[in-house]
């Protein structure tokens, strides 16, 4: 605790002096620790961190930039992820999980809960292992009486219709249902096209990410994340700090420029692929982006 206690109070007066260094524009306002491959936009490469130096750099963070809302994003039955849970939330930060339904059982939802996840994102269809994974949460919610949030993450273009996958959240007492693009362009053929409609027509809670999901899905071609965007930037604007399971860091996994140092010196270690993502043209619409 007291531990704790010394790094919450180093924190916020390294916060005043980065702010009077650098001024409030460069703070990002969330931080992704990506423990391993699940759902990446490209292969990983390099030396997975240890559990220590996963808790390094969760520090390093925080006396860079104070507490922020950290999503942690893993296989539900990756062998840090309740401890990272924990660990973060101890240092007060508010914690995501995004996961698969493989792993995702009663016990591991519970297990998660007690350690302090507020909000997961399942990223699944709904066949049997997908409902079994979001009755988990949902059950896990009721037995701790925990105020925990479940987005259901459907991915377009995978098995199953989407309309009955939205249907089907609700039935089984998740939040809401995002609309999960594909990390590359594909063209949508009609048949999903249409699904896609059907499900939009629903009009039951989608996230905030409607339209931009909307807007990149009827757009997505082939060779790229996203087609030329019409007007507008990027929705990152540099405000999110991911880190790879080899502990670079970035911001957007499609532009080149990472670093794997100090996070104190990542404002302008990161300087050049912030501009490449200002002067970016393309529509990025998956959630996890956005
Ligand atoms: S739109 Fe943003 S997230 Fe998508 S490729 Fe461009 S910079 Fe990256």
């Amino acid at each position: 605790m007291k531990l704790l206690e010394t790094l919450r109070i180093r924190a916020s007066a390294s916060v005043r002096r980065q702010k009077a260094r650098f001024g409030v524009g460069v703070r990002p306002a969330r931080l992704e620790l990506r423990l391993d491959g699940f759902d990446a936009p490209a292969p990983i490469e390099g030396e997975p961190l240890s559990l220590e130096r996963w808790q390094e750099r969760v520090v390093e963070a925080l006396l860079w930039v104070g507490p922020l809302p950290v999503r942690v994003i893993a296989d539900a039955d990756h062998a840090f992820l309740p401890e990272i849970v924990r660990f973060c939330h101890r240092l007060e930060m508010p914690v995501t999980v995004r996961t698969g339904a493989r792993g995702l059982t009663a016990a591991k939802a519970e297990e998660l809960v007690d350690r302090g996840m507020g909000a997961c994102e399942v990223v699944t269809i709904l066949d049997g292992a997908g409902e079994a994974a979001v009755r988990s949460l949902v059950h896990a919610r009721h037995s701790r009486a925990a105020s925990l949030t479940v987005h259901v993450h459907l991915p377009v273009g995978g098995e199953g219709s989407l309309a009955r996958g939205f249907q089907s959240a609700r039935g089984l007492g998740a939040d809401g249902v995002v609309l999960c693009a594909p990390w590359q362009g594909v063209t949508l053929g009609a048949a999903v096209a249409s699904d896609l409609s059907a499900a939009l027509a629903e009009g039951w809670p989608l996230q905030k990410t409607t339209n931009v999901a909307k807007e990149a899905l009827s757009r997505l071609q082939p060779g790229g994340p996203g087609a030329p965007r019409a007007a507008g930037s990027c929705a990152l604007g540099g405000l999110r700090l991911a880190l790879a399971p080899n502990g670079a860091a970035f911001v957007c996994p499609f532009k080149p420029g990472s670093t794997m140092g100090p996070l104190a010196d990542s404002g302008a270690a990161l300087a050049d692929h912030r501009a490449a993502i200002r002067r970016c043209d393309r529509v990025c619409g998956h959630p996890e982006l956005v």
